[in-house]
């Protein structure tokens, strides 16, 4: 008897759940969605086969083919990984740029020196490939910009980016060092995406650690972190492969300047 009330339960229950949401949790907010996400308690990334488009990135339209191949491969990684995270998600869109004074549908007109953008309203990517960003011939480092602008998307859809512009200090200087735990752990997010395709782009331990290099002598700045965090937390996701050592928010602030 009792089986039969459950199943009935159950049977009045399923319509009022769109698909897909049965599973979910609901978004973590507050300090715990920095501190205590469930990102960090998943695993590893999905290990999957994601060969580089070109070897050799020349110009902007290998480049825009390149990073259309790079969204597919974090699409679906990062759509499985949410699955298992029980959150909800949906892939972000993506706009590839290669002059600073277009308009992008996501994020409008960015004036200044960039790469690449994440805007949480819209949910959209964007990447300027401009002559800079093809400088870094024989390294991913296209890949790597994508994969931190992807990680800023799996931020904002796991709770973390709300949480961070809730809790942010209004003084400037400790601003910006709180903005460089969600810049870094972006980059720590983009090195554990990389990591799980890494074997299937045929690259080898070189390749990496020419791109660290790279990172460390060019990327630093006040919001991001210096160069050498960024490289580090980023060797960091590349080792586990996974978010679990992404928790920036618990890091001391000798790791996060
Ligand atoms: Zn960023």
């Amino acid at each position: 008897m009792r089986k039969i009330i459950s199943l009935l339960v159950a049977g009045m229950l399923a319509p009022l759940l769109a698909p897909g949401t049965v599973h979910a949790r609901p978004v973590p907010t507050g300090l715990s969605a920095l501190t205590k996400n469930p990102i960090y308690t998943t695993g590893k990334l999905p290990v999957r086969s994601c060969p580089e488009y070109a070897e050799e990135i020349p110009d902007y339209l290998t480049a825009e083919n390149y990073l259309r191949e790079g969204a597919e491969c974090l699409d679906a990684t990062w759509t499985s990984y949410f699955k298992k995270a029980k959150l909800p998600f949906r892939t972000p869109s993506m706009e590839f740029i290669n002059k600073s004074s277009v308009k992008t549908r996501a994020c409008g007109k960015m004036d200044g020196f960039w790469g690449g953008a994440y805007c949480q309203d819209t949910q959209g990517i964007v990447v300027m490939v401009d002559g800079w960003m093809l400088e870094y011939e024989g390294t991913p480092f296209l890949f790597y910009v994508l994969a931190h602008e992807y990680g800023h998307h799996v931020q904002h859809r796991a709770g973390i980016v709300k949480a961070h512009d809730k809790l942010a200090p209004k003084d400037t200087q400790k601003a910006y060092r709180w903005d460089a735990r969600l810049e870094l752990q972006a980059d720590c997010l983009s090195g554990a995406f990389l990591r799980s395709i890494w074997t299937s782009t045929g690259r080898d331990s070189y390749d990496w650690k020419e791109l660290l290099t790279y990172i460390k002598e060019d990327m630093g700045d006040p919001v991001h972190g210096t160069g050498k965090s960024r490289a580090a937390w980023t060797d960091r996701g590349f080792k586990a492969g996974s978010p679990s050592a992404c928790n920036t928010y618990k890091a001391p602030a000798s790791q996060v300047a």
